[in-house]
């Protein structure tokens, strides 16, 4: 085990839903998801934030999540829109420092009261 849990997911040390995989990212699916069909992607070498990866890499990422996107909305999984999210620091709420990208379906009537971040923070709290 490493001090990083998305290393330890990487190196198959813990368990994980992977959903896509290539040379350079995996996506796999959130373990508390904010809504069914929330993934990740991260990138397949260590890196804490956006600083940390090269301009080519933060775009591969990107571009998988767009398709990762595409996918979601065929995939019968309710998703009438799709969010991404990157939390960059622990400021702006970052808890896991391996750099990822959320990439979760939104739902109309029970986003329709409150920014998706909210959304976010009240998953994740408990609040209502
Ligand atoms: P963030 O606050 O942006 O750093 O988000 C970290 C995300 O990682 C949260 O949505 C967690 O639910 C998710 N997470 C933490 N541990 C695991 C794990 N073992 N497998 C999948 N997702 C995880
Ligand atoms: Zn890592």
């Amino acid at each position: 085990m490493s001090d990083c849990i998305f290393c330890d997911i990487l190196s198959g040390q813990l368990p994980s839903s992977v959903v896509y995989q290539d040379d350079q990212c995996t996506a796999f699916m959130d373990i508390q998801p904010v809504n069914s069909g929330h993934l990740l992607v991260i990138p397949n070498l260590h890196a804490q934030g956006l600083a940390d990866l090269q301009d080519e890499l933060a775009a591969h990422i990107f571009r998988v999540a767009k398709r990762l996107s595409t996918a979601l909305r065929s995939s019968g999984i309710k998703c009438e829109g799709v969010n991404l999210f990157l939390a960059d620091g622990e400021a702006a709420g970052q808890e896991v420092f391996h750099v990822h990208l959320h990439v979760f379906p939104a739902i109309k009537e029970t986003d329709l009261d409150s920014s998706f971040l909210q959304g976010i923070h009240r998953s994740r709290t408990g609040q209502s």
